[in-house]
């Protein structure tokens, strides 16, 4: 991919506008049961979705990972083991971004984009290691904490709007299970599911971390 500014004028991307655009993010997985039957669920809604996955898991299954970009869906990197990056250190950061990027290249013979660092943690030094975008989130659907449905409708639809990041987990039944309604509803507001990437029109930066489609920061801060 390269950037706008380094085209000359006629080969650069439109810009979008994004306020009718959500992504919605699915982290932790791969699931051998529950990640395949919400790749169902995306399908028959016509929509599309981010999923960040953990890399032992990937080789765990590869298959998995493999009908997640069939379905149209984008593979981001969720470290090998899911450890907290703050408390690591750069040198084992960037080894669990790296051992993960080989398992996502090897299921799928794609390399992810983006990095999405477990709890959302990571140094300003681990940033600029990685050399890779920083995804964020804009709205938590705090699904990990209420295992709850009802609860993970509730919190994504009273808190998205147009450009935002949402986050959710693909490990739990309650998430996945709550995911029919909330594309509904939000495609019943008027808004269109789609991968990060789309979101952000693939313009993202390493050393920077998008919290949605009009708010990124540098990595640290
Ligand atoms: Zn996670």
């Amino acid at each position: 991919k390269v950037l706008n500014r380094y085209l000359p004028k006629a080969n650069r991307t439109s810009t979008i506008k994004t306020s009718k655009l959500v992504a919605l993010t699915f982290d932790d997985g791969p699931d051998s049961t529950l990640t395949p039957r919400l790749l169902k669920t995306l399908k028959k809604y016509h929509a599309h979705a981010t999923f960040f996955e953990v890399g032992q898991s990937v080789s765990r299954y590869p298959k998995i990972s493999r009908a997640v970009l069939a379905g149209g869906n984008e593979i981001g990197n969720h470290s090998w083991n899911h450890p907290n990056f703050n408390s690591i250190g750069t040198a084992q950061t960037v080894s669990q971004v790296t051992r993960t990027n080989r398992a996502i290249y090897q299921a799928t013979g794609t390399l992810p984009q983006y990095v999405r660092p477990p709890y959302g943690n990571i140094t300003a030094a681990e940033g600029r290691a990685i050399e890779q975008p920083i995804i964020r989130w804009s709205v938590d659907s705090r699904d990990w904490a209420y295992l709850n449905s009802s609860k993970d409708i509730n919190e994504v639809m009273h808190d998205t709007h147009g450009g935002d990041i949402i986050l959710m987990h693909d490990i739990h039944a309650q998430s996945v299970a709550a995911a029919p309604t909330i594309i509904k509803r939000l495609q019943a507001k008027g808004y269109k599911l789609v991968t990060v990437s789309q979101l952000l029109n693939s313009q993202a930066l390493p050393g920077l971390q998008y919290f949605g489609a009009h708010d990124y920061r540098t990595v640290g801060k």
